[in-house]
């Protein structure tokens, strides 16, 4: 079991928010970091002090960022699986390759946890319009129909409520393969979050209870309430066997449906996760650091609660005109990720309330 000393550089694909907090953990603990992204700069530019600007497709130039880091990992993993097998062969990449396959193409991700028993939506895949109406009368006509790769934050997603509407979902997907999944009906959404070391060891953050707004997370809060904390030891039992199957190394994150049947799973993130921003100020250790632990071979920190009540909201476009009164409240822990342009639905920072 190799260790990675501090000292040593950590590649991160994707130079976004969820970067430049895994850069910043990374630095507390003595590591140098090393961006590759296809922008000129992001919000990880602020404190990493290295930045490659190249395409995932680019195998030449991913070969040359994994031979000159320690190890690879990433916040962004919807790259080609052949970019993963450059950057394997060039170094190590954690979490691996089999994790990115997965968790990248949303019908994976659902044969995969149905076939280690979890429970899913009801779900069919969707190549052409025929598809997507055989899709309708199979998963029911209360769907969603999502693209199979490339989705996040609601996007390339489309509801459906009765047959008519498939021809409008198609067009709005832009005609590309998808998944049709029956619409769940749940009283709650939470997430798992979860930090797997090289040895195996696993260890569990709080489930937060998530809100989304239009597809967005919108707030982050724990202790999460009875409903959730009912179904949570079912949830994370199946989050190990996800992680123990992967051979999981890092930050791996389940989001949840609380259903009257149980945790239904939606879709899961190999790596850090918006739900657990809280974790930086609310736990004890957060999953940036631990994730960086996690892929450098250290001992993990310990996950508790550091307040009796957290809650995380996102500041989302002009929510982050706000900051002024956000600061004025000594409860509040503000998180700007230094984007200029507050357009709407962009992520611009997050705030964490602690309190009692
Ligand atoms: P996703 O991009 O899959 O995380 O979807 C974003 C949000 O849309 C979820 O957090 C839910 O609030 C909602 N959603 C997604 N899929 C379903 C579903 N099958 N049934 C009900 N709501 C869903």
């Amino acid at each position: 079991m190799t260790t990675i000393p501090p000292g040593s550089t950590i590649g991160i694909l994707g130079g976004g928010q969820l970067g430049r907090m895994i850069a910043s953990a990374a630095a507390q603990l003595g590591y140098r970091t090393h961006i590759f992204a296809p922008e000129e700069s992001g919000p990880a530019a602020d404190v990493s002090p290295n930045w490659t600007r190249g395409a995932y497709e680019d195998a030449a130039a991913l070969a040359a960022f994994a031979d000159g880091v320690d190890v690879v990992t990433y916040e962004f993993e919807n790259i080609d699986p052949s970019a993963v097998e450059t950057l394997s062969a060039h170094g190590l990449v954690r979490p691996g390759a089999d994790a990115l396959r997965i968790a990248q193409d949303r019908l994976a991700e659902k044969r995969f946890f149905n076939d280690l028993g979890g429970l899913t939506a009801p779900y069919a895949s969707v190549e052409s319009l025929d598809e997507l109406e055989d899709a309708i009368e199979q998963v029911g006509s209360r769907a969603i129909l999502k693209t199979n790769r490339m989705g996040y934050d609601g996007k390339g997603q489309a509801r459906i409520s009765e047959p008519g509407d498939a021809v409008g979902a198609w067009n709005a997907i832009g005609r590309q393969s998808a998944i049709l999944e029956g619409f769940v009906t749940f009283q709650q959404e939470f997430s798992v979050i979860l930090v797997r070391g090289v040895d195996g060891e696993i260890r569990f953050w709080d489930s937060p209870a998530n809100v989304h707004v239009n597809g967005i997370l919108s707030t982050s809060t724990v202790p999460a309430g009875a409903v959730i904390i009912a179904q949570v030891d079912a949830a994370r039992a199946m989050a190990r066997r996800v992680a123990d199957a992967l051979d999981y190394v890092g930050v791996l994150t389940l989001e949840f449906f609380a259903s009257t049947d149980g945790p239904v799973f939606n879709e899961m993130a190999p790596r850090v996760h918006n739900s657990g921003h809280w974790t930086i100020e609310g736990a004890v250790t957060s999953q940036f650091e631990n994730h960086v632990r996690a892929i450098c071979g250290l001992p993990l920190g310990d996950t508790g609660l550091a307040a009796p009540h957290i809650e995380m909201r996102n500041l989302i476009g002009d929510d982050v005109l706000a900051w002024q009164d956000i600061l004025s409240d000594p409860a509040n822990h503000l998180h700007l990720y230094g984007k200029n342009d507050a357009r709407p639905g962009r992520k611009m920072g997050h705030v964490t309330r602690l309190s009692l």
